[in-house]
């Protein structure tokens, strides 16, 4: 009854919920220290939480499909036309819309060993065929000989994945780069540049910050994607952006659904993009505690690559990463495990001062009595 393709397909396993935790292992909601989704372990801006109070009385109309007011904001913001933003339930949407609007006949998609599961998710349901380097981390010259590769087979490349800060690894190309290599791309290659923890990288060092506004203008094969979900705090409003020229937008509109972000969303990251002390304050706070990871990582034997995002991705040599990550689930504690990428390995956000401080207290702990 079923597609071929869905056998292939491993349902995406999202980062555990409170809920789960407080069930499972019986600890109060508020003992509960959640970092396993890169969320702002801020919260939400204080401005957001009373605009969504004050709008409560318009969930019973459709929201405004125009979206006139939210890209109108981030057409100023960077620098850019309305008619060259699209506005997903989540930047997950505007992967999915992607996916959905190329012609993969014939064609293969190219992304890195180890990144974001959702590019092969869609692109899987999408039926294409999915190309990936051979090292974790992204690497444009493998990234290139594959391109290469393919097209000397025949084949198509529909669309290159690139992520930047790469999840779960965290590290993060040069802006520079990625141009240089956009030029050897032929115009019917969709590139996605992925930038959902930009805001992050830029705040650390300004080669890995991306212009979409410059990216536009110069190449009409790029879309550039951003989200709402990770330094500004909405990942329960499921919303996200594209910016690419108006002729890919205009495709993405043919398949994209009317209303697909509701009008609390829309409000939400209006204000949210608004709020910038919120954020940059968010920001100057994960980039001193990401400090203290990387020195809490070398004093006791974790290997890690550098962060541009808000989290860090820890390996041990003694230590099987399923069972600290279920151990530190019974404490309370949810951070991500990367067996499922093939790795032995924790992805941990960037929490709160109170919250690293009990994080760095619990592992040593587990050091002390599992080794
Ligand atoms: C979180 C994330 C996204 C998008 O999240 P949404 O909540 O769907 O906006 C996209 N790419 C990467 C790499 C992410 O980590």
């Amino acid at each position: 009854m079923f597609k071929q393709t869905l056998k292939q397909i491993v349902t995406y396993e999202a980062g555990k919920p409170i809920e789960l935790v407080m069930r499972e292992f019986g600890i109060k909601q508020d003992e509960i220290i959640k970092l396993g989704s890169n969320e702002n372990p801020y919260g939400t801006s204080a401005k957001v939480i009373q605009t969504l109070q004050d709008n409560a009385y318009k969930a019973s109309l459709y929201p405004d499909d125009s979206m006139y007011e939210l890209k109108n904001a981030l057409s100023a913001r960077f620098g850019i036309e309305s008619k060259e933003v699209i506005i997903g339930a989540g930047s997950d949407q505007i992967i999915e819309f992607c996916m959905q609007a190329l012609n993969h006949q014939n064609a293969c998609v190219i992304m890195a060993k180890v990144t974001f599961a959702m590019y092969e998710v869609y692109a899987r349901l999408a039926g294409v065929e999915i190309c990936k380097t051979a090292s974790e981390q992204h690497n444009l010259t493998e990234f290139l000989q594959l391109y290469n590769e393919c097209k000397s087979r025949n084949m198509r490349i529909s669309a290159v994945f690139l992520c930047v800060p790469n999840n779960p690894l965290g590290e993060c190309l040069d802006a520079q780069a990625v141009e240089d290599f956009i030029k050897q791309i032929d115009k019917d290659t969709l590139v996605i540049i992925d930038g959902a923890y930009q805001e992050f990288a830029a705040h650390k060092d300004a080669l890995k910050a991306f212009n979409p506004a410059h990216l536009v203008s110069a190449f009409e094969n790029v879309i550039y994607l951003g989200t709402f979900s990770k330094a500004y705090g909405l990942g329960g409003m499921r919303i996200g952006y594209g910016i690419a020229s108006e002729a890919i937008i205009n495709m993405l509109y043919k398949v994209r659904p009317p209303f697909n972000v509701t009008t609390l969303s829309l409000q939400a990251a209006l204000v949210a993009l608004e709020d910038r002390a919120f954020v940059e304050k968010y920001i100057e706070s994960n980039a001193a505690q990401m400090l203290l990871y990387e020195d809490f990582a070398r004093e006791n034997g974790f290997s890690f690559i550098p962060s541009y995002a808000n989290f860090i991705t820890l390996t041990h040599k003694c230590i099987e990463s399923t069972h600290l990550c279920d151990w530190l689930l019974s404490k309370g504690v949810i951070v991500r495990n990367l067996a499922s990428y093939g790795l032995n390995a924790l992805r941990i956000t960037i929490g709160t001062p109170q919250q690293n401080v009990r994080v760095f207290e619990l592992i040593k702990t587990y050091l002390q009595t599992h080794n």
